[in-house]
């Protein structure tokens, strides 16, 4: 499966937004963004002055989605494909729903890791359990009442131990006990907890002219 491997800090300055892809620095005053840094290359600021058409508005927000969540197009029209698929729910709130639901994130948003990145590592490297079974495919799906947790090399990690001792916020539909490193599904997640500020009616227009 490919994946999107350029510059992180790149693709947020391309789409003038936080898209949280660097673990800690993201929440420090090295951010790009944060210093200011807007569009790639030198004269990449001169971006801000520059109105984009209607079709670039609906690429950067399908952009924005799918680098947030670091895939590939092949595997995130595949999403969208999916969500399109099940008439019953609207087809954003699906598609989120979809993406928050992957293993690699579920990892990061118990913060267990500082991204998503990472978080996907620690799963292709066999370090998560998902009800006491090793599953080491980050596109796994978790379903409510699924307990995720770690293998005893992923306890030892200087990495989590660091993650989880700055204790970041878990959102309201996990739960996480930082003393056993291990957490829950408590609720199918919404396209308000996602975090990063994203219309997904875009996102769905672009896929449907
Ligand atoms: Fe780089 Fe993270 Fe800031 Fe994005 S949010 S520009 S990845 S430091």
């Amino acid at each position: 499966m490919s994946r999107y491997i350029d510059a992180s800090c790149r693709k947020c300055r391309a789409l003038n937004t936080k898209l949280f892809l660097k673990g800690a620095r993201c929440s420090s005053n090295k951010c790009a963004i944060e210093r200011g840094k807007l569009g790639p290359g030198q004269h990449g600021v001169d971006q801000k002055f520059r109105k984009d058409s209607d079709y670039e508005l609906h690429l950067k927000e399908k952009q924005r989605l799918r680098f947030a969540y670091g895939l590939g197009e092949r595997q995130f029209r595949s999403y969208f494909e999916l969500a399109n698929s099940q008439k019953a729910i609207p087809t954003g709130g699906k598609l989120v729903e979809l993406l928050e639901r992957r293993l690699d994130n579920v990892v990061y948003r118990m913060g267990i890791q500082p991204g998503r990145k990472s978080a996907r590592q620690l799963v292709c490297h066999g370090n998560v359990l998902v009800n006491g079974h090793r599953v080491d495919i980050p596109s796994y799906q978790v379903k409510v009442g699924d307990v995720v947790s770690l293998t005893d090399t992923g306890k030892s990690m200087i990495g989590v131990q660091e993650s989880v001792a700055s204790k970041p916020a878990t959102p309201g539909w996990l739960s996480f006990n930082p003393d056993k490193l291990e957490g829950s599904v408590l609720a199918i997640p919404t396209a308000e907890q996602i975090g990063v500020p994203i219309n997904t009616r875009l996102v769905i227009e672009y896929y449907s002219k």
